[in-house]
C-alpha cells in the first residue's frame, strides 16, 4: 500500500486519522477535504470553554494550520466533496477537480438532528464553530436558554448557562436524562447535581411546536404548556452524513456499515468516526460511536490499517463530560451489568462506579474527577467483551 488516501471529513476522525498516517506511513500520500472554512479543530470546547462571553472565537485547532503543510498533509478546507466514482477512483469535488485515490476514508460526520415539529428551525443546533455566537448570546444573567434534549450537548449547556448566571431548562422527551448513557442511579445524580445548581428540568415532555415569542420562542408541549426562552438549542442526536456513501452504493443502516477495520461494502472505502457503525464478530448489533473518544481511536485505528498493520476499531465505548467542573467519563454497556459497586467520595466530587454482570467481570465504568481511575478498567471491559458474546441494546 503506497497509493494515495483520501479522507473526507475534517473533523476528529479525519484529523486523527490524517495525523497518525502521516507518522504511521510516512510514503503515502494524505488529502483531507473538509467543508467548514478552518483547518481541523476540537468541538468539546464549543460548549464550554467557547461559550465564555470573553474567549476569542477562534477554533480551537489540533495543529496550527501551517503544520499541515510542513507535515506533508493536503489540506483542501471549504471544499465540498460531491461524488464518488468507485470503478475509476476518483472523488469529485465542488469546483469540478477530481482527486485520484487508492484508500478513501469517509469521515463525514453527522448534523444536529432535526425535530418534526412546526417551527423546528427556530431551535439552534451546536456541531460547528459558526453555532456558537448565536447561543453565546444567551448566556449571561437574567437571559433564559431552553435546551431541548437532556443528552450531552443539552446538559453541557445547561451546565455553562448557569455558571454564567442564565436560566436554563432542559426540555427531555424521555422519563429520564442520559438514559442511553448512564445507568439509574448515576442519572439521579447527575440531574441533582444540575437541579443543587438551579437547572430546571421538563422530563417527559412532548415537544409539539416551536414558535416566535417576542425576541425569543416559545417552546408549546402537546399538554399545552408554553415555556419561554430567550434562545433554544436542540440536542437531540445526531444524523448522519451518509450522501456521499449511498450515492456510491455503499451499505448503509443509519450509518455507513462497516466491518470491525472500518472496511465499508466498497473496495477501498472506509468509514470511520460518527458516520460509521462499525459491527463486531459476537455483538448481536453494529455499534454506532457518537462520542469524541471513538473518532480519534477509529481514527488512529484506521491509520494502522492504511499503513500496513490491520487493527481493530474499540469496540468498548468510551465518553466524557463536563459539567460544573467535574470532569466526567464513562466506558462500556451499563445495560449489562448487573450490578454496580462505587468507591471513593461522591458527596465530595471524586468517586468511581463500576458494573459488573452476572459473572462478576466489568461491564461498565464511570469515574468523576478520577480519570486515572477508569484507564484499567477500560482494559478489563475490553477483556470481558472480547470474552464473552455480548450484545449492545
Ligand atoms: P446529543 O449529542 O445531541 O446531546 P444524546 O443522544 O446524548 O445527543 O442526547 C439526546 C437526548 O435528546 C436524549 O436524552 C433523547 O431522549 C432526547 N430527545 C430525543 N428526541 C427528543 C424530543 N423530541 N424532545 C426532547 N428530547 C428529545
Amino acid at each position: 500500500m503506497s497509493g494515495p488516501v483520501v479522507i473526507v471529513g475534517a473533523g476528529q476522525a479525519g484529523y486523527a486519522l490524517a495525523a497518525t498516517l502521516r507518522k504511521a506511513a510516512p510514503e503515502r500520500p494524505v488529502t483531507l477535504v473538509g467543508d467548514e472554512p478552518h483547518a481541523p479543530y476540537e468541538r468539546p470546547p464549543l460548549s464550554k470553554a467557547l461559550m465564555q462571553p470573553e474567549a476569542p472565537l477562534e477554533p480551537p485547532y489540533f495543529l496550527p494550520p501551517a503544520a499541515w503543510a510542513e507535515r506533508g498533509v493536503a489540506l483542501l478546507m471549504g471544499r465540498r466533496a460531491l461524488r464518488i466514482d468507485p470503478a475509476a477512483r476518483l472523488l469529485h469535488l465542488d469546483d469540478g477537480s477530481a482527486l485520484p485515490w487508492q484508500d478513501l476514508v469517509l469521515a463525514t460526520g453527522g448534523e444536529a438532528r432535526r425535530l418534526a415539529v412546526p417551527g423546528a428551525e427556530l431551535l439552534l443546533p451546536l456541531r460547528r464553530l459558526g453555532d456558537v455566537a448565536p447561543i453565546r448570546a444567551a448566556m449571561a444573567p437574567g437571559r433564559r436558554l431552553a435546551l431541548v434534549g437532556g443528552g450531552v450537548i443539552g446538559l453541557e449547556l445547561a451546565a455553562t448557562a448557569r455558571a454564567l448566571g442564565a436560566e436554563a431548562m432542559v426540555i427531555e422527551a424521555a422519563p429520564c436524562i442520559m438514559a442511553r448513557a448512564l445507568p439509574p442511579a448515576e442519572r439521579d445524580w447527575l440531574e441533582g447535581l444540575h437541579r443543587a445548581q438551579g437547572t430546571r428540568f421538563v422530563l417527559g415532555a412532548a415537544l409539539a411546536a416551536v414558535e416566535p415569542a417576542g425576541q425569543g420562542v416559545a417552546l408549546v408541549l402537546a399538554d399545552g404548556r408554553r415555556l419561554p426562552a430567550d434562545v433554544a438549542v436542540a440536542g437531540v442526536g445526531l444524523a448522519r452524513n451518509t450522501a456521499l456513501a449511498a450515492q456510491a452504493g455503499i451499505a448503509l443502516r443509519t450509518g455507513i456499515l462497516t466491518d470491525a477495520f472500518g472496511r465499508t461494502s466498497a473496495p477501498g472505502i472506509w468509514a470511520a468516526g460518527d458516520v460509521a457503525e462499525p459491527a463486531f464478530p459476537g455483538m448481536a448489533e453494529p455499534l454506532p460511536a457518537e462520542s469524541y473518544h471513538a473518532a480519534l481511536d477509529q481514527g488512529q485505528a484506521l491509520a494502522r490499517t492504511l499503513a500496513g498493520t490491520p487493527t481493530a476499531y474499540p469496540r468498548v465505548l468510551r465518553w466524557w463530560t463536563e459539567q460544573f467542573g467535574l470532569n466526567i467519563q464513562a466506558a462500556g454497556d451499563w445495560r449489562a451489568a448487573a450490578g454496580f459497586e462505587t468507591e471513593g467520595d461522591r458527596a465530595g466530587g471524586s468517586f468511581a462506579v463500576t458494573g459488573r454482570n452476572a459473572a462478576g467481570r466489568p461491564v461498565f465504568a464511570m469515574a468523576v474527577n478520577a480519570p486515572r481511575r477508569l484507564r484499567p478498567l477500560v482494559t478489563e471491559i475490553t477483556a470481558t467483551f472480547a470474552a464473552t458474546e455480548h450484545q449492545t441494546a
